[in-house]
């Protein structure tokens, strides 16, 4: 039960917006890492899994919302290791009509197939899943298990997250991704060259998140996050986002999700575009993968009769 250390490769991204610009930007490609546990999920799922086989779980329980990466990624690498997954889900009103939910949800479809237990719980006990009282009832419900926690961040997501870069990798002198718990960034702060820094991309509103990521790193001058291209929070998308992604996947033949690594891309052009960066600054984009909400998010444009993503 252990997923190997791997590095992904890089690409030169050639993308007619940054057209003779003075920097140059490439990109990571964790989105190939496998096929079902995408990108940084494999690589937070790796020290999890390790350390719940050292204890000698046979249950993995995890919270996510209901078009969750880290969800589909947890069922995948149980469904493959052969440990039972359990996932707890925000949002009761989804537990009501099951089957037509499994039909309208590409992620929770996965995860079921997958065999993951779905258990849906309302918003405000979601609220509180990480209270003893809670996890207490957890166990009394399902029994023991190894708990992963929302997102998947903890120390042993973010030992797996200092696996992203490579010893070729400090070539580069910008490394750029996005945040949503702050786990991978925090990986990824710890295993930086001195003369290397990080961007983080966050994915949704709040400032929570320099709180978290120094619970995790060691070293503290080396990274910023940039708010600005949140797109007015965790999955909202704009049409001027959808035609983004759509254009960089129609010039470069990578595909970027809505979620995260959409948002990123978006801002690094951006930033290139204002001259952010000086001239001859090599920049390497980590694509963090979440390919999958990909469907998900456009059965939602498409209710809503909007632009959808090709
Ligand atoms: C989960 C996820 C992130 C955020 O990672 P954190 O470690 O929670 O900050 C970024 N990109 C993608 C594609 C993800 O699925």
């Amino acid at each position: 039960m252990r997923l190997e250390n791997k590095n992904s490769r890089i690409q030169q991204i050639h993308f007619s917006e940054i057209e003779n610009r003075e920097v140059s930007l490439f990109i990571k490609r964790e989105d190939e890492l496998h096929p079902f546990i995408s990108g940084n999920k494999y690589r937070k799922l790796k020290y999890n899994l390790a350390e719940a086989a050292k204890q000698q779980k046979s249950t993995l329980l995890t919270f996510g919302g209901a078009y969750s990466n880290h969800i589909a990624a947890t069922a995948a690498a149980g469904f493959s290791y052969n440990i039972k997954t359990i996932g707890i889900i925000r949002g009761d009103e989804l537990a009501n009509n099951l089957d037509e939910i499994l039909q309208n949800n590409p992620t929770l479809k996965f995860a079921s197939e997958h065999n993951m237990q779905l258990e849906f719980v309302s918003r405000s006990d979601y609220r509180n899943k990480t209270t003893p009282e809670f996890i207490a009832g957890l166990k009394e419900k399902f029994g023991d298990f190894y708990l992963v926690p929302e997102g998947g961040t903890n120390n042993f997501a973010v030992k797996g997250c200092e696996e992203i870069l490579s010893e070729e990798d400090a070539k580069y002198d910008v490394i750029c991704c996005s945040v949503g718990t702050g786990g991978t960034i925090s990986g990824i702060i710890n295993s930086l060259k001195n003369h290397q820094q990080t961007i983080g991309f966050p994915a949704l509103k709040g400032d929570f998140l320099q709180h978290e990521i120094n619970k995790y790193i060691l070293k503290k001058d080396n990274w910023s996050l940039n708010s600005n291209y949140h797109f007015g929070g965790y999955a909202k998308v704009s049409e001027e986002l959808i035609i983004f992604i759509n254009k960089f996947k129609s010039e470069t033949k990578i595909p970027l999700d809505p979620v995260y690594t959409g948002k990123m891309m978006f801002g690094i052009v951006d930033l290139i575009k204002r001259d952010f960066f000086k001239n001859g600054t090599k920049i390497l984009a980590i694509h963090t993968g979440g390919l999958q909400g990909i469907e998900g998010m456009n059965l939602l444009l498409r209710k809503k009769n909007s632009l959808q993503i090709v």
